[in-house]
């Protein structure tokens, strides 16, 4: 038999064989099964994940002469003219040739006559967003009105590409990239059937390499039989795609994970020498930092997560280095940096310097952190005191502010550090607060600016008098509600439940477009308004008592006691010397190494 390259040899025949497109398939198959077949489907997905091996089967199984059927027999002739691509009734034709427009014009010529030997005439047009507009008006009048015998069938990479006019009447579907175990499961059997000797870090390899395309997997597969013959290592692999092996990867998500700062840059240097491709590198950081992630959120890593057995363990063990937010962290300075490779004059340079941007971020504590593990001290730390009533607890730095259960209090800083003793090697912490967009969401009681916060509590009289300016009724009612959040793009207004048919009057309308233009006057930008009911009154009372007293929340970077609020603070406020006998406070001192540098009000 004639030698046949691998990715043709296994081409699937039936839907059942198609690999990782099964939301595909039996949808095909139930449309078949249950007479419902539209005029036109469009096949959207990145190459190589079985578009066309679709199509060719979905026409197999509307032309078999048993068919329609979900099984199409193989062994007529018409299953065997459109295996073999001979078939009348079939025509593929290549949007990305340049006789595309012909073969449309053609189409349209032909499309009435009825087919030979099938049921159908079915038309697979590949990447359909290649066609000329003259080639696609011509596709559109078919399409218009086709005759009941005919059925399109359009792959494409770019659907963004196809005319809006078209992609309305076809029936679409979008193919997955194929997960790796899947990919891996399928190789593996490639292999076996080959006779070829390849271990799973190899194999792990390949699926890495083609990035989710089974076409390009098995592509390889054939080009490293034919260099390495029935033996095949991994080195041979990474060699072929430029890659980085899974354990030097291992190795430097370690060192950035343990901050190992040198240790980075060293390995850097090396890959940089070796040759490998470094934007690559970052890609398949992220993947990694991904694969992290989902170790250290779900509880049952299965195969449906596109992990691979042999990646789990070493993941398993990172997990424990960290936690979710630094990894957020992490991928988001990739996920920068990826876009800035392109451009870069010097890869490596923005490599190191990301990585060493992520190893700070991996290392460092951020304010939730600190938080947690003062709200865990203060409960143990309570009872260590000796229960001393209403002494020195009451004038514990109130770090914490009054977080509610459960509420992940954060960056409201932005950065904020902690002074480190002086024997350290860096005098700072930063304490990067790099995580706030995932947290906007999560109910909190300031997410956003607390200094643009303070600023519109200062001013709110004014704020609701003008606002009364511009909108008559609105300026009373706002002088009961208070801004408890400012984020980007929006304000959070509280309303107290007592006055919740206040709310209604700024969910929409004139109202609500004053109160907006004042507050962007006063922040210098443009921000919605989002109303919800939050216990503000006891704030409001007290605020109104408060009045006459200054509000000092200056832009604080390094502040050591985070923001209080005005409630928790102490009227006899002790002098810094004090606090450092507070059995609390010196407890955390100690924890983060730190000193006090200010205290505030
Ligand atoms: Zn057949």
């Amino acid at each position: 038999m004639a030698y046949q390259v691998l990715a043709r040899k296994w081409r699937p025949q039936q839907f059942d064989d198609v690999v990782g497109q099964a939301h595909v398939t039996e949808t095909l198959k139930n449309a078949l099964k249950n007479d419902r077949l539209a005029h036109a489907y469009l096949f959207v997905g990145p190459r190589g994940i079985g578009k066309t091996s679709i199509a060719r089967i979905f026409s197999k199984a509307l032309n078999c002469e048993k068919g329609p059927t979900t099984t199409p027999c193989d062994e007529c002739s018409s299953c065997g003219e459109i295996a073999a691509g001979t078939s009348l009734d079939v025509l593929e034709i290549d949007g990305a040739s340049n006789n595309g427009v012909d073969q449309v014009r053609d189409l349209r010529d032909t499309v009435k006559y009825a087919p030979t030997r099938g049921k159908f005439k079915i038309y697979i047009i590949d990447e359909v967003h290649m066609l000329s507009t003259a080639a696609f008006n011509a596709l559109l009048k078919t399409l218009e009105e086709p005759p009941p015998h005919v059925k399109f069938i359009f792959a494409t990479t770019e659907p963004e590409k196809i005319l809006p006019t078209i992609i309305s009447r076809c029936q679409r579907f979008d193919l997955r990239r194929i997960p790796v175990p899947q990919i891996v499961e399928r190789l593996e059997l490639v292999a076996k059937d080959e006779k070829v000797k390849i271990d799973d870090d190899a194999l792990l390899a390949v699926a890495r390499g083609s990035e989710g395309g089974l076409r390009d997997a098995e592509s390889a597969l054939d080009q490293l039989i034919s260099f390495k013959g029935k033996k095949i290592s991994e080195e041979d692999v990474l060699s072929v795609f430029g890659l980085v092996s899974r354990a030097l990867l291992e190795e430097l998500a370690e060192k950035i994970l343990t901050g190992d700062i040198e240790g980075i840059v060293m390995l850097i240097a090396r890959l940089d020498e070796s040759g490998k491709d470094l934007r690559r590198l970052v890609l398949e950081l992220m993947e990694y930092f991904r694969n992290l992630l989902i170790v250290l959120n779900v509880k049952e890593v299965s195969a449906g997560l596109d992990l691979a057995e042999a990646q789990v363990a070493a993941l398993t063990r990172q997990a424990e280095l960290t936690n979710t937010d630094r990894v957020l962290r992490l991928t988001r300075i990739l996920g920068e940096t990826v876009d800035g490779m392109r451009f870069a004059l010097s890869r490596r340079t923005l490599l190191e310097t990301a990585l060493i941007r992520c190893a700070r971020a991996a290392v460092v504590v951020s304010l939730e952190e600190i938080l947690a593990q003062i709200n865990e001290l203060r409960k143990s730390g309570g009872a260590a005191a000796g229960g001393s009533g209403g002494g020195p607890s009451s004038g514990t730095v109130k770090a914490s502010r009054r977080v509610p259960e459960k509420e992940t209090a954060g960056e409201d800083q932005g950065e904020m550090a902690l002074e480190k003793s002086a024997e350290t090697v860096t005098p700072v912490v930063p304490i990067v607060a790099e995580s706030r967009a995932e947290f906007e969401t999560k109910p909190r009681k300031t997410a956003g600016n607390a200094d643009e916060l303070a600023k519109l509590l200062k001013e709110w009289r004014e704020i609701c008098h003008r606002v009364g300016k511009i909108a008559v009724m609105a300026g009373s009612p706002l002088l009961d509600a208070r801004p408890i959040d400012v984020l980007e793009d929006r304000v959070v207004l509280g309303f107290d439940p007592e006055f919740e048919e206040d709310l209604g009057k700024f969910k929409s309308g004139r109202n609500r477009k004053a109160l907006e233009h004042v507050l962007a006057g006063s922040l210098g930008r443009g921000v919605a308004v989002e109303c919800k009911l939050a216990e503000i009154r006891a704030e409001v009372a007290e605020e109104q008592a408060v009045e006459a007293r200054e509000l000092d929340v200056s832009p604080s970077q390094d502040v050591a006691v985070a923001d209080q609020k005005r409630e928790d603070v102490s009227p006899a406020l002790k002098s810094m010397g004090e606090w450092l006998n507070v059995p609390e406070v010196e407890k955390v001192l100690e924890m983060f190494n730190g000193s006090i540098i200010d205290v505030r009000a």
